[in-house]
């Protein structure tokens, strides 16, 4: 399999390297010292149409793919995880199962604003008492016949891009009735931002993804109309396993991104560097450390790229986005914790980049399936059951 870009795929890449540099890099800081989520600069990818990237064009978006999707987040990745995490939510977590599972109706009505960056999407699976065990939903929707509504009460916890300004929706999961089996039906319905009886919890204190916004929401007793419930009742589970099996690619490139962005941030410094005389890069331990570096980034790279072809092609993906996810968020912790150590004293200073990556990167071990669980579906797809 060819993996590298085509014109039109290498031209997106360069577009979003450097909007990455002349305008993510330099203000991006301040955003994340003062935990700010970066609303001008959300809009500037609204307006380039990244928030569109694999939608079709009748619906506002791009006429792209996952591939094109995946591309946009490891170059904004490389130089801040948190304007990238905004993106990814708000496609592949907000927008994509609108896209793929909602009616035409709700697809005209949320689509449009969704790919021009003007409204956030985001989606709420994992809740106090579980994230990994998703199937253990507790958030429960009931149909209120006198009214047709669904009536939902719960919590959900860590949801990104769920509490700005700009966020029109989250998609949830709730228990809407029992299987004949007698285990959970679980549905997904969209509960539109400022529904009474939503609410909206200040933002989580969190180590990384500072310029980023999650948050924790409850429901109490939050009707919204029946033509809310997206795609069919009691398929809610197989939805977002479906969403999570996409969005494990997106997060691998993200994580790539961050490795990669480790290597540019080392190959500088241990070129300005002086110690006993000469530039550190001058030294073999220097050479090799940065020399592993490349190496894992670009084999994160292959993985993710190989695991987004499948997917366009319409080919099984499941084991390799599972495989690109394991690796390339391991690889982005490892990178940041070299590039740190490279960095000496400061890489411990919040102004360089390379210390915000270093928090950025452990989050890329847990959200959207732990390694853990990325282990437990690789072994799945070897055949092992336990
Ligand atoms: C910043 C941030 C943003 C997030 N954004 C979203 C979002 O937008 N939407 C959303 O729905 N969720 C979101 N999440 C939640 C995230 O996906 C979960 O935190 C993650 O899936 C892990 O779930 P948990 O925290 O409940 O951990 P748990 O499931 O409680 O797991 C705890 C530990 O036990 C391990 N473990 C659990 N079961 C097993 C097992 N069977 N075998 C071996 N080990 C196991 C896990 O791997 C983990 O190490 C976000 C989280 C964070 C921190």
């Amino acid at each position: 399999m060819d993996h590298r870009l085509s014109p039109e795929l290498e031209e997106l890449r360069r577009t979003v390297e450097e909007f990455a540099h002349d305008v993510v890099a330099p203000k991006i800081g301040d955003f994340y010292e003062r935990h700010e989520f970066p609303y001008e600069i959300v809009r500037e990818m609204g307006r380039m149409g990244l928030f569109g990237l694999p939608f079709p064009e009748e619906y506002g978006g791009m006429g792209g793919d996952y591939l094109a999707l995946a591309i946009a987040l490891e170059e904004l990745a490389r130089v801040d995880s948190s304007v990238a995490i905004t993106l990814e939510a708000g496609v592949s977590l907000g927008a994509m199962p609108i896209h793929l599972f909602g009616t035409e109706e709700q697809k005209r009505e949320w689509l449009p604003r969704l790919c021009a960056g003007e409204i956030l999407g985001a989606f709420g699976l994992t809740e106090p008492d579980g994230g990994s065990d998703a199937g253990a939903t507790r958030t429960t929707a009931r149909l209120d016949p006198d009214t047709d509504e669904w009536v939902i009460n719960g919590s959900k916890c860590f949801i990104t891009n769920s509490g700005t300004d700009i966020t029109g929706l989250v998609t949830v999961t709730a228990v809407t009735g029992r299987k004949p089996d007698g285990r959970p039906e679980i549905s997904a319905i969209i509960v539109p931002s400022g529904t009474p009886g939503f609410t909206v919890a200040a933002p989580y204190s969190k180590v990384g993804w500072n310029a980023s916004d999650t948050r924790e929401l409850s429901f109490q007793d939050v009707r919204v109309p029946a033509g809310n419930l997206l795609g069919e009742q009691g398929r809610g589970y197989a939805q977002f396993l479906r969403i999570l099996d996409e969005g494990r690619i997106a997060i691998a490139a993200l994580a790539t991104g961050l490795a990669q962005g480790c290597v540019d941030e080392s190959v500088k410094y241990a070129k300005e560097r002086h110690a006993f005389g000469r530039p550190i890069g001058t030294n073999q331990a220097i050479q090799f450390k940065i020399a592993d570096m490349e190496m894992k980034a670009y084999t994160a790279r292959l993985a993710w790229r190989d695991a987004a072809s499948r997917l366009v092609a319409g080919e099984p993906f499941k084991k390799e986005a599972a495989l690109a996810k394991l690796y390339s968020s391991t690889v982005a912790v490892d990178n940041a914790r070299e590039a740190t150590q490279i960095h000496g004293g400061y890489g411990f200073m919040n102004e360089y980049p390379v210390a915000r990556m270093w928090r950025d990167s452990k989050i890329l071990e847990i959200g959207e399936g732990t390694s853990e669980v990325q282990r437990m579906l690789i072994a799945r797809e070897l055949g092992l059951v336990g």
